[in-house]
């Protein structure tokens, strides 16, 4: 079974890169697709 959402699918936990648009986890520090830095400060823990 092959089922194929059309339309808009928010996945969460997702976010885009903003070099390449691409889809990176929101906890991944650099863009698997383009390896650009996502998060410009590390874990900043109150
Ligand atoms: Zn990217």
């Amino acid at each position: 079974m092959n089922r194929k959402q059309s339309g808009l699918v928010i996945k969460v936990g997702i976010k885009s890169c903003p070099e390449c648009k691409g889809e990176v986890h929101k906890d991944a520090n650099i863009c698997p697709h383009c390896r650009t830095q996502l998060s410009e400060h590390p874990k900043c823990q109150r």
